[in-house]
């Protein structure tokens, strides 16, 4: 019912950026090669993504919209793990309850597309024909339009969008090998042009998180037992006065951890000084087999199998990359 779609909206629809983490995440899981995002009035106005990944059937569309419609679980071990997932095939249902939405997608296999538009209602949406090239494009507008209590919870145009950009930051930095266009109020704010060569990886870090960062940090990229940790690290000499720059990723997904975090900030602790934080972007890949991922679906936590040799690697190489540029 509406009720419960909104309800569900309460937990994972908390602003604009909430909804583009959401509207990402899918087209990334889509396959997508280039996601382009508009957005307008800080996102509540519009929030339009478009990507040029499997698309959806034509007789999925309307399931897409609706409550636990997922594709993405197929055996029953997956059914279980919805308890944990919690969120699961719900985030398109809650969306749609608090705003206007449409889906227009095409699978390839036909030149035309299928489009479904829902507003907040509990009709069952229509299913028209519409242009679209493979790929979807799911356009969010009015942002709780229908629930003027939330509505009332939005902050300014220019704090809601540094929301949005932190999660397109946050995404675009996970997956090089997806092109990613972001405007806002039809100007462009990021173009990062798809592709896994240094080069490009440089680029797009230098564009996301300022060329200051670029300039005052030193790569990293150090392999031992199966783990390799690779990134930029900043120098000490480098500090961020607003957010703290820290983007902490294991196998292309970013993630808060404890055991991370305490290696990073013991590797940092001799040259640590006050009020200011370490800035990185570090990557860690391991084998998938010794980290569960989804211990909590919004949190982005993980449990590594063998947690103290994941932090002792992260120490040294941490701490030894730092010894060296101390000054
Ligand atoms: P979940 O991602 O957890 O499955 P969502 O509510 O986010 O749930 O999406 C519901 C379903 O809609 C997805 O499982 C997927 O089948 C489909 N879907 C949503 N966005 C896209 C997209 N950009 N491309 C292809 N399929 C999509
Ligand atoms: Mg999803």
């Amino acid at each position: 019912s509406r009720l419960a779609n909104q309800i569900a909206a309460g937990e994972v629809v908390e602003r604009p950026a909430s909804v583009l983490k959401e509207l990402l995440e899918n087209a990334l899981d889509a396959g997508a090669r280039q996601i382009t995002v508009d957005v307008e009035q800080g996102g509540t106005k519009l929030i339009r993504v478009r990507d040029d990944g499997g698309g959806i059937e034509r007789d999925e569309l309307p399931l897409a919209l609706s409550r636990h419609a997922t594709s993405k679980i197929h055996v029953a071990e997956d059914l279980e793990a919805i308890g944990t997932l919690g969120f699961r095939g719900e985030a398109l249902a809650a969306i749609s309850s608090v705003s206007r939405l449409s889906l227009t997608s095409n699978t390839g296999e036909q030149a035309e597309g299928w489009e479904v538009v829902v507003e907040g209602r509990d009709m069952a949406p229509s299913v028209t024909p519409a242009g679209h090239p493979r790929g979807t494009t799911v356009t969010m507008r009015d942002l709780f339009f229908n629930t003027p209590a939330r509505r009332r919870f939005l902050r300014t145009e220019k704090t809601e969008f540094n929301h949005l950009e932190e999660v397109f930051r946050r995404i675009a930095l996970s997956e090089f090998q997806t092109g990613f266009r972001l405007s806002h109020n039809q100007k462009v704010v990021h173009q990062l042009p798809s592709g896994d060569n240094e080069a490009l990886r440089v680029a797009r870090v230098a564009r996301l998180c300022g060329s200051a960062f670029m300039e005052q940090s030193m790569p990293v990229d150090v392999s031992h037992a199966g783990l390799r940790l690779h990134g930029w690290l900043g120098l000490p000499t480098f500090s961020r006065s607003q957010a703290d720059l820290q983007y902490f990723y294991v196998n292309g997904r970013v993630i808060r951890d404890k055991v991370v975090s305490h290696a990073v900030r013991q590797a940092y602790s001799d040259v640590l000084y006050h009020g200011r934080h370490p800035a990185f972007v570090l990557f860690l890949e391991l084998d998938p087999a010794l980290v569960d991922v989804n211990v909590h679906p919004t949190k982005h936590e993980v449990r590594f199998r063998e947690q103290r040799m994941v932090h002792d690697f992260l120490y040294r190489t941490l701490h030894r990359a730092i010894a060296e540029v101390r000054p």
